[in-house]
């Protein structure tokens, strides 16, 4: 579909929208009221910006189900957000909602070129958390065979990806770096003795790095895929051009605003995420601020298609940390780590306040082929590293060499910051 024609729709179904919020939801109705607007105010697509935020205390202060539109009869699931930030949100799907998510994923996996002739393996975790069970719907609908592998048992995961010559599997970017070691060690060479060819990357920030060496050590195109249970799910992908997430225009309208003032930021400026759902019913989720921080690309995706794209997203503006007043993401440590072919996979970045003074380590796993007993070289290296770290961040990190495999492995969302200040 043309841009135009794409925002005329985006109009048509944001105007429906604002009308169904203000007569079904009264927690919405009286936002707008607050705000002093009707649904008349809608008029153009800027006009979004009138009406008011959502944020996820909303839906804590709803719990379990005091935001719902819907009658328990018009729902067929509920799932739960992992509660990265906190007690987790619950949210409700009417059938419509599942098909449209089901839908949206389903598009993603088409636009990489996945279809009938191929098997993928979800290895999310099935259950309350979204991921596996919305990989699941949209792998159907493409007509793949899917492999419902769920999370753990990664020896078994990996005999299956050879033996039912699985193309295409979806993780989170850790658990299949954490597969790729287990491999290794089971003497199974992916690229060699697998089909495994694409994957299904998401859920966690990771990085252009990252994704490199997934390339590098097992032949798997990464394509990064964002979603959230708020707006149903994984949801949203990157096309065959691997440059940017797709947001289906049809589906939400996306803006990025400043987050501390929460005025809107042009294309190509960093900022806050905010997502209206357009079509969904069980509950409203209007100008939703996601909380991640990313930015809207200014050029059309070569593939051809119209919906706006979306840059890696940094992380959380909950997950920064804040070092000495100078602002840290993981994901930019991530990134600087893994510049260095010495290094591992797995770190781990450990906070922690003496005197009123900040202080961050950084702790690295070493390559087993770079593990030398030459101290000096270790030291140097380590000294290196430090340096390089303190020119991306800006602020100064010790950091110090573990051996390979003492660091944490996640199945799921990875886990790095060990926060060790008192507040
Ligand atoms: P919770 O908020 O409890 O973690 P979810 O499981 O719904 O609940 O997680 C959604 C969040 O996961 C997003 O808001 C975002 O922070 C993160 N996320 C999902 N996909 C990606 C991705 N591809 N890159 C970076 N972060 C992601
Ligand atoms: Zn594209």
């Amino acid at each position: 579909m043309p841009k135009d024609q794409l925002d005329r729709l985006q109009l048509k179904l944001l105007k429906i929208l604002a009308r169904r919020v203000y007569d079904s939801s009264p927690f919405y109705h009286e936002r707008m009221r607050e705000a002093g607007m009707t649904p008349q105010d809608i008029r153009t697509l800027a006009d979004v910006t009138k009406l008011p935020f959502m944020t996820k205390k909303d839906l804590r202060d709803g719990y379990p189900d005091k935001l719902f539109m819907r009658d328990r009869s018009e729902l067929i699931r509920y799932h739960a957000s992992s509660g990265t930030t906190g007690k987790p949100t619950i949210v409700g799907y009417t059938r419509n909602d599942v098909e449209n998510w089901s839908e949206s994923l389903a598009r993603a996996l088409t636009s990489i070129g996945l279809g009938k002739e191929d098997v993928i393996q979800v290895s999310n975790t099935y259950g309350l958390f979204s991921g596996g069970l919305g990989f699941h719907y949209a792998a159907e609908k493409i007509g793949a065979v899917v492999v419902p592998a769920s999370t753990g048992n990664t020896e078994r995961q990996l005999e299956l990806i050879r033996d039912l010559e699985v193309t295409a599997i979806a993780a989170t970017p850790s658990y299949l770096m954490y597969m790729g070691e287990v491999a290794e060690k089971m003497g199974i060479d992916i690229r060699r003795d697998t089909k495994l060819r694409s994957g299904l990357l998401g859920a966690e920030p990771w990085s252009d790095r990252m994704r490199d060496r997934i390339y590098e050590t097992m032949g798997v195109r990464g394509f990064n895929c964002f979603g959230a249970s708020e707006l149903s799910g994984p949801m949203f992908l990157e096309c065959a051009e691997q440059d940017g997430i797709h947001f289906w225009g049809d589906l939400a309208l996306v803006e990025i605003i400043d987050p501390d003032s929460g005025e809107p930021l042009g294309p190509g400026q960093k900022g806050e995420m905010v997502v209206t759902m357009l079509q969904k019913e069980a509950f409203p989720m209007v100008r939703y601020r996601m909380g991640d921080i990313t930015s809207i690309m200014e050029e059309p995706c070569p593939c051809g298609r119209a919906h706006p794209r979306l840059t890696r997203i940094q992380g959380r503006v909950d997950d920064m940390i804040i070092i000495r007043g100078i602002n840290v993401f993981p994901s930019q440590v991530e990134h600087a780590l893994m510049q260095h072919r010495e290094l591992g996979n797995e770190f781990q970045i450990v906070v922690d306040r003496k005197d009123h003074m900040d202080s961050m380590l950084v702790r690295v796993e070493l390559r087993p082929e770079a593990f030398t007993d030459d101290i000096v070289e270790l030291n140097e290296l380590r000294e290196y590293i430090s340096s390089r770290l303190k020119g991306v961040l800006n602020v100064s990190a010790k950091v110090e060499l573990v051996q390979s495999g003492t660091l944490p492995r996640f199945e799921g969302k990875a886990k790095r910051v060990v926060d060790r200040r008192e507040y």
